[in-house]
């Protein structure tokens, strides 16, 4: 049923130009052609995004959140015909992307109970001592309102959970922006088909059409325009640095500047302290091997750096390890451009001297096969390269000759979505030494797990210094997400008749500060 259109404010529109999409698995060209979208798209979308805004952000907030519920039932409605899409466009298997799938709704059902949680809104009422020396206090009363339309990019590695109603999506709707999505260009059907699922959801809502919008295209030239879009009022994207920079290029050279949340690069270091690895080298091989190769390794959270202290653990580690790799697949990556990538990181580790410990199995050329180096602390110090992203099934087990040098290893790397500590009772002392590191380091510390799993979750930070993200202080899973589509307000002195309902006094549903103190 696809008809490689756009969805521009409601109206599928088809197009002069063209792109195909492939069969991750095998680089067959995909039915049906896809049309490229244009400047017009895109101006058409914001005009209509910028147009619908006001409407969407007075929803009253049940409705926003029944919204959101409606829009996490169409897409399970599309069940297996969206999983088969999926797996032709991205290669990622059928048990993977109907998790996904649960991820998506599962989020999309957070964010509605999340907006009529109300507590996003941050409701502050500090009231006015006119009576105050030498000068009366003003009434302020804050709340936080949606900055406007967002733009969003789809992910090529989370083709559901961080693409059409991915994270960003479900976050900038929650907080009443609405949406334009330039899609991926990996996977335009599984984008039209969840497309149609958000329209049908805005079309029984009553909403207006330009809530939401997907364009979809293969040129940079699109999502630039997209950026530099005046009625847009921020940025989401997940991918390459690269990427990620450009567009933080755009958006900061506007005549009005938007702040872009880029989630782009980490290598996501786990480190094994010593007592623990003793007791477990074995198991912990294994199960490190199964992190970097799940999904091909194209995991943001990837453990791509692994430190250890020399010594005879780590030799067990390493070679628990190397078996582990030997039954490990090759598997299909998401696309030709990934797959080349990849090669050539694993090209530049090996040429830099890393001595390799094991591969897993060969395969098709769709396939990554995992690879595992190792090089010492003082090789990993000297030799930049080891410490940049290689997206996928990858990592390199540095092997420190002390706890001195473990830590300034980590203090000299770049900013990371998580950083992971192995430990048992016995090594607490030496890790508490190493938090305040981690925790300039990265956005989410670990301890004993791995970091390929991130909960959605009131409380998970999928953030991190740059370049894990173009903004530290933001999260892009988990309900905080909102908080990047906001903006506060004061009302200072604002005559209850025109003062939000939310900012009255008198009892409120909503948790507030009221003069410092927090009440309901
Ligand atoms: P990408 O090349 O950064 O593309 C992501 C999206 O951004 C696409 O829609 C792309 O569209 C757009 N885009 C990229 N550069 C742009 C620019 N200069 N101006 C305007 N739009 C731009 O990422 P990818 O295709 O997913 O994968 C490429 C590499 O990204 C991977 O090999 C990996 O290294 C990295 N990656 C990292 C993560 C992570 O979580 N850390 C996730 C996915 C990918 P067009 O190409 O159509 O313009």
């Amino acid at each position: 049923m696809l008809t490689g259109s756009n969805l521009v404010a409601g109206a599928w529109r088809t197009g002069a130009a063209h792109f195909t999409a492939y069969e991750a698995a095998t680089g067959a060209a995909l039915e049906p052609a896809f049309a490229q979208g244009t400047a017009a798209d895109i101006a058409d979308a914001c005009a209509a995004a910028a147009a619908a805004q006001p409407a969407y952000a007075a929803l009253p907030h049940t409705e926003r959140a029944a919204f959101l519920r409606l829009v996490a039932a169409k897409i399970d409605a599309l069940g297996e015909t969206l999983t088969q899409r999926a797996m032709l466009e991205s290669g990622l298997p059928e048990a993977r992307l109907n998790g996904e799938r649960g991820r998506t709704v599962g989020q999309l059902r957070l964010f509605a109970e999340e907006v009529e949680n109300g507590g996003w809104q941050g409701l502050r009422i500090d009231h006015a001592i006119p009576d105050r020396a030498p000068l009366p206090k003003p009434d302020l009363r804050m709340r936080k309102v949606p900055l406007g339309p967002v733009a969003v990019f789809g992910a090529s590695n989370f083709p559901l959970a961080f693409s059409v109603a991915g994270g960003d999506t479900a976050s900038a709707l929650a907080a009443g922006c609405c949406v334009v999505v330039k899609g991926h260009p990996a996977h335009p059907g599984t984008s039209e088909l969840v497309a149609g699922a958000i329209l049908a959801a805005i079309r029984e809502s009553g909403l207006p059409e330009g809530v939401f919008s997907l364009v979809n295209g293969t040129e940079n030239a699109l999502g630039e325009a997209l950026v530099k879009d005046p009625r847009i009022t921020a940025v989401g994207f997940t991918g390459s640095r690269a990427g990620g920079i450009a567009l933080m290029g755009h958006a900061a050279a506007r005549p009005v500047p938007i702040p872009v949340y880029a989630e782009m690069s980490s290598v996501n270091p786990v480190v094994l302290m010593p007592a623990r690895l003793e007791e477990a080298a074995e198991a912990l091989g294994a199960a490190y091997v199964e992190s970097l190769s799940l999904g091909a390794g194209q995991f943001c959270t990837n453990p791509g750096i692994l430190l250890a202290l020399g010594g005879e653990a780590t030799q067990r580690f390493i070679a628990a390890a190397a078996a582990a790799l030997e039954s490990v697949p090759a598997q299909t990556m998401l696309t030709a451009g990934i797959r080349s990538a990849y090669a050539k990181g694993i090209e530049t580790i090996a040429g830099q001297g890393a001595t390799l410990v094991g591969t897993g199995a060969d395969g098709s050329a769709a396939c990554g096969r995992a690879h595992v180096f190792t090089v010492s602390g003082a090789d990993f110090r000297a030799n930049p390269a080891f410490g940049h992203e290689v997206f996928g099934p990858s990592s390199i087990i540095v092997t420190c000759a002390d706890m001195d040098e473990l830590a300034a290893i980590l203090e000299g790397m770049e900013g990371q979505l998580t950083a992971t500590l192995h430990m048992a009772p016995a090594d607490y002392n030496a890790a508490r030494a190493l938090m305040p590191i981690l925790e300039g380091l990265a956005g989410r510390i670990i301890a004993n797990a791995w970091p390929t799993g991130v909960e959605v979750t009131h409380a998970m930070v999928h953030g991190g210094p740059f370049p894990a993200t173009s903004d530290g202080r933001s999260t892009s899973v988990g309900t905080l997400a909102i908080d990047r589509f906001l903006r506060p307000v004061s009302y200072q002195d604002i005559p209850a008749a025109l003062l939000p309902k939310v900012l009255l006094d008198g009892p409120s549903a909503v948790l507030r500060r009221v003069d410092g103190a927090y009440e309901a």
